[in-house]
C-alpha cells in the first residue's frame, strides 16, 4: 500500500461536524491503526532523520500525541504549545485568528533557548491561523523553526501559504479538497 492508500483509508471523514458543511477529517481512527499510525510518524520525522533538533513543538492536543511519538524518534525534547490558563509555570501568550473570532495560546517561557532548532507539529492544518500563532510564540522565545509538519493539508483553505510566506518550510503527508 502506497502512504497515500494507507493514510486514506485510515482517516475517517465525519460530515458536518462541529456544524452543517463542515467535514471533519477525523485521525483517531489512524492513531488507533497501529500500522498507520507507526507509518505517519515514520514520514513526519524521514525529513529530519540524522539531523539534530533540539525540540518538537506540539499544538495541543492532537499535536501532543503526534509530536510525543517524533520527539522520541528523533531523540528532541518536546514542547506543549496550549490554550491559554492550561500552563502552570510563567508563559508567553499570542492570540491567534480561528474562522469566527480569535483566541490564545501560550507556552512557557523557559521551553525554549535562543537559538534552538524545534520542529512544529500539528495534525492539520486549514487556514493556518494555529500554525502561525505557535510560530511566532516559537520565534518570540528565540527559537529557530526547522520546518512545521502535519498529516493532513486542506489546500484550498490557504495555511501552507501562509506559513510559507513567513519563511517555514511546510511538510504535510496528505490533502483532501
Ligand atoms: P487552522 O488554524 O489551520 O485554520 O486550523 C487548524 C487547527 O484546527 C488544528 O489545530 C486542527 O487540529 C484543527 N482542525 C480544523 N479542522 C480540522 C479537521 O477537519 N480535522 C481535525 N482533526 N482537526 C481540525
Amino acid at each position: 500500500q502506497t502512504l497515500e492508500q494507507t493514510l486514506r483509508a485510515a482517516i475517517r471523514t465525519i460530515p458536518d461536524y462541529p456544524k452543517p458543511g463542515i467535514q471533519f477529517r477525523d485521525i483517531t481512527t489512524l492513531l488507533g491503526d497501529a500500522r498507520a499510525f507507526r507509518r505517519s510518524v515514520d514520514e513526519l520525522v524521514h525529513p529530519y532523520a540524522g539531523m539534530k533538533v533540539d525540540k518538537i513543538a506540539g499544538i495541543e492536543a492532537r499535536g501532543f500525541i503526534l509530536g510525543g511519538a517524533m520527539a522520541h524518534q528523533l531523540s528532541s525534547g518536546f514542547i506543549p504549545i496550549r490554550k491559554k490558563g492550561k500552563l502552570p509555570h510563567e508563559t508567553v501568550r499570542v492570540a491567534y485568528s480561528l474562522e469566527y473570532g480569535i483566541d490564545e495560546m501560550e507556552m512557557h517561557r523557559d521551553a525554549v533557548k535562543e537559538g534552538e532548532k524545534v520542529i512544529l507539529v500539528d495534525d492539520l492544518i486549514a487556514t493556518g491561523g494555529t500554525a502561525e500563532g505557535a510560530v511566532k510564540l516559537l520565534r518570540q522565545m528565540g527559537a529557530q523553526i526547522v520546518a512545521a509538519c502535519f498529516v493532513i493539508d486542506l489546500p484550498d483553505l490557504g495555511g501552507r501559504a501562509k506559513l510559507e510566506a513567513l519563511g517555514v518550510e511546510v511538510n504535510t503527508l496528505i490533502a483532501y479538497e
